[in-house]
C-alpha cells in the first residue's frame, strides 16, 4: 500500500509553508495544506532573512563598481596570454 503524499509529508513532521513562501515553485499542495518540498520547517528558513531556496524571491544584489587601474589591467591581460 502506498501512502498518500499528505501522509508522507505529515508523517515526516513537515510544517506547512508560511505567507512568504507563496509563489515559490517548491511548494507541494496536498489537499488543503501546502508543504515545502525542500524544507521541513519553512518558517525557520525565513527567520534569518530570505529563504535561499526560494524560487520567487531573490536577494537584491548590490553591485559595487570596482575601479580598475587600466595600466595594471593591461599588464594582467598580457600575462595571461
Ligand atoms: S523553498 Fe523556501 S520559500 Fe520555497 S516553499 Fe520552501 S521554505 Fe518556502
Amino acid at each position: 500500500m502506498q501512502a498518500s503524499e499528505t501522509t508522507k509529508y505529515a508523517n515526516r513532521s513537515f510544517q506547512p509553508i508560511i505567507d512568504k513562501c507563496e509563489g515559490c515553485d517548491r511548494i507541494v499542495d496536498e489537499g488543503s495544506v501546502k508543504y515545502c518540498r525542500t524544507y521541513k520547517d519553512p518558517e525557520a528558513k525565513w527567520h534569518l532573512g530570505l529563504c535561499n531556496f526560494a524560487t520567487h524571491a531573490k536577494p537584491e544584489l548590490n553591485l559595487v563598481k570596482v575601479r580598475v587601474n587600466p595600466l595594471k589591467a593591461s599588464k594582467r591581460a598580457s600575462r595571461r596570454k
